[in-house]
């Protein structure tokens, strides 16, 4: 594996591989990285901030709650050698340990998508405690096992994403720097809001990465000026740039760390792992 342990400059000062307390209990590290919209970076930041915080020591798990199995097929899973995945974690007894596969990335594992999940949406409308069987597949022995567990929810607010949601702790919403932003933006976090009200009273939003920005052309930095005059430190102070070395990475089946650890995209995903450190760390003290 050729990728280097990394040590962010901007990391919290609680570096890796120290001792974890009780401080790094997994109970608020579960992330659902969510936006109706396709197409806005949820993926690549699911992959991307996985990889960034496995490669500073931390023990990650991605769930990949999307029926194309972008996240899969992005970190090097074989379709033949995804067992039932997600969808046995949601209406199977199959545990997380039995669904996690390993990943090129050391410290990194990811619940496969499989053609199965297509029909997940329409199956989950019948089933009982349908908003809950993510959560309850999640259970208590994860917490034992992994520091951080990134859910890549589907592109609509449906039952999956819900599910997310309520497994969730906190919500990491990758925004485009494009013209519609905040329009769909206020919807999404209509919805949060109301899954906190009626489902998990201690859902949080963790906030808003910018993706795609590109330096080059004004509207996405007018785009970015109106996100941060709107939601303000909710937006995370990384930014991720347009970046070709990101869109080729996962036709290599790599995270873009892996394939190109020098390129501005890279750099981007490891800086925004630092700011969710400490983040982290502001937020506990
Ligand atoms: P989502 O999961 O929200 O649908 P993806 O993460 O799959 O979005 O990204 C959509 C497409 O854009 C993919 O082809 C991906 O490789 C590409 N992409 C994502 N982020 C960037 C970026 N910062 N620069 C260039 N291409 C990107
Ligand atoms: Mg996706």
């Amino acid at each position: 594996m050729a990728l280097p342990t990394l040590r962010p400059a901007d990391e919290a000062a609680d570096g890796p591989g120290q001792a974890r307390g009780p401080a790094r209990c997994v109970a608020d590290r579960v992330i659902a990285i969510a936006n109706q919209k396709g197409g806005v970076g949820k993926t690549t930041t699911a992959i991307n901030l996985g990889t960034a915080l496995a490669a500073i020591g931390r023990r990650v798990l991605i769930i990949d709650l999307d029926a194309q199995g972008n996240a899969s097929t992005g970190l090097g899973i074989d379709r033949g050698a995804r067992g039932t995945g997600t969808y046995g974690l949601l209406f199977g007894d199959t545990s997380v340990a039995e669904a996690a596969r390993a990943t090129e990335i050391p410290n990194l594992w990811v619940v496969p998508s499989t053609a199965d999940l297509s029909g997940a949406e329409v199956e989950l409308v019948s089933a009982a405690g349908r908003e809950f069987r993510l959560k309850s597949a999640l259970g208590e022995p994860i917490a034992e096992a992994y520091d951080y567990v990134l859910i890549d929810c589907p592109p609509a607010l449906g039952l999956l994403t819900l599910n997310a949601m309520v497994a969730a702790d906190r919500v990491l919403v990758p925004l485009q720097c494009e013209f519609y932003a905040l329009e769909g933006l206020s919807f999404l976090m209509r919805t949060i809001e109301r899954v906190r009200k009626g489902l998990n009273p201690d859902l949080d939003i963790d906030g808003i990465v910018l993706t795609m920005f590109d330096k080059r052309n004004k509207l996405s930095e007018m785009v970015a000026c109106d996100v941060r005059q709107h939601l303000g430190d909710k937006v995370f102070q990384t930014v991720i740039p347009r970046n070709v070395r990101i869109s080729e990475a996962p036709s290599h089946g790599k995270p873009v760390l892996l394939y190109d650890l020098q390129c501005a995209g890279s750099r981007a995903y490891v800086h925004l792992a630092g700011e969710v450190l400490r983040r982290e760390a502001r937020a506990a003290a």
